[in-house]
C-alpha cells in the first residue's frame, strides 16, 4: 500500500511489491557486486553484496537472487557462499593470538605456563578460535550452505591432520616449540571451527548437523587433550 504523504510517496512497510528494480542506485550496486567478484577479493564481495541486499530490501531473496545472477551468471550463488565461508577475522591469525599469560613464549617463571600448556598461543576473543569472520555477518539465505561449506572444509582439514600428523604424546612433548604451536594451534583451530558450527546449527535448529559437528568436536577435543595430556602431569 502507498500513501501519499506531504507531496511524497511512501512505502509502507508491508509494501509487497518491494523496491523499484530498476533503480539505478540497484544497477550500481550490481555493478560493484561485479567488479569485485572480478577481484576476487572476499571482503570486497562480501561488502558489494551488502549493499546490493541493502539496495534491493524488501524484495524476496528469489527476486533478488535473479537479479544478482543476471549480472553475475549461473555460479552467482557459489560464488557468494564461497567468499562468506572463507572470511576472516581481522583481529588474529588465523584464529590463534599470543598467550597473555607468558606473552607467547610458553614459559612462566621457567615452567610451562599452564594457561596455554606451553604453546604460546590462546583462542582469539572475537571470532572464539575460529579465524573466521563473525558469523552473524553471513546473509539469512546464504547461513545454512555457508556452515555446510565450512563443515566440509573442516572435515577435509582434519582428515589431512590425521593423514599428516603422526606423533605420540610422548614425542609431542620432547618436540620444539614451534612444532608444538604448528600442530597444536591446527587442533585448537578445528576444535573452535567445530563447535562454532555446532553453536550455529543449535541457534537454526538443524539438529542433524548440530549432532554431525558436535561428534567431529569431541573427536579433536580427544586428539588434542591426547597429545596434551603429558604436560599436564
Ligand atoms: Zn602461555
Ligand atoms: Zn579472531
Amino acid at each position: 500500500m502507498s500513501l501519499l504523504e506531504n507531496g511524497h510517496t511512501t512505502q509502507m512497510p508491508d509494501e509487497p511489491h518491494g523496491p523499484d528494480p530498476t533503480d539505478a542506485r540497484v544497477e550500481a550496486a550490481l555493478i560493484e557486486l561485479k567488479a569485485a567478484v572480478g577481484s576476487r577479493d572476499v571482503e570486497k564481495i562480501c561488502g558489494a553484496y551488502a549493499v546490493v541486499r541493502k539496495r534491493l530490501a524488501g524484495s524476496k531473496v528469489r527476486d533478488m537472487f535473479e537479479r544478482v545472477e543476471q549480472t553475475l551468471g549461473p555460479e552467482a550463488r557459489r560464488i557468494l557462499i564461497s567468499s562468506y565461508s572463507h572470511r576472516q577475522c581481522f583481529m588474529c591469525d588465523a584464529g590463534m593470538v599470543a598467550c597473555d599469560q607468558c606473552d607467547g613464549t610458553g614459559k612462566l617463571n621457567d615452567r610451562i605456563c599452564g594457561s596455554c600448556d606451553g604453546l604460546g598461543i590462546q583462542l582469539c576473543t572475537f571470532c572464539r578460535g575460529t579465524g573466521w569472520a563473525d558469523p552473524s555477518t553471513i546473509p539469512g539465505e546464504l547461513a545454512r550452505s555457508v556452515h555446510e561449506k565450512q563443515f566440509r572444509y573442516v572435515q577435509g582439514e582434519l582428515a589431512r591432520f590425521k593423514n599428516e600428523v603422526h606423533i605420540t604424546p610422548e614425542a609431542f612433548a620432547k618436540a620444539d616449540p614451534d612444532l608444538r604451536r604448528k600442530v597444536g594451534s591446527w587442533l585448537m583451530r578445528l576444535e573452535a571451527r567445530l563447535a562454532d558450527l555446532e553453536e550455529q546449527a543449535k541457534q537454526a535448529n538443524n539438529l542433524s548437523n548440530q549432532t554431525a559437528f558436535g561428534q567431529a568436536v569431541n573427536e579433536v577435543d580427544h586428539l588434542l587433550q591426547t597429545l596434551l595430556r603429558p604436560t599436564k602431569l
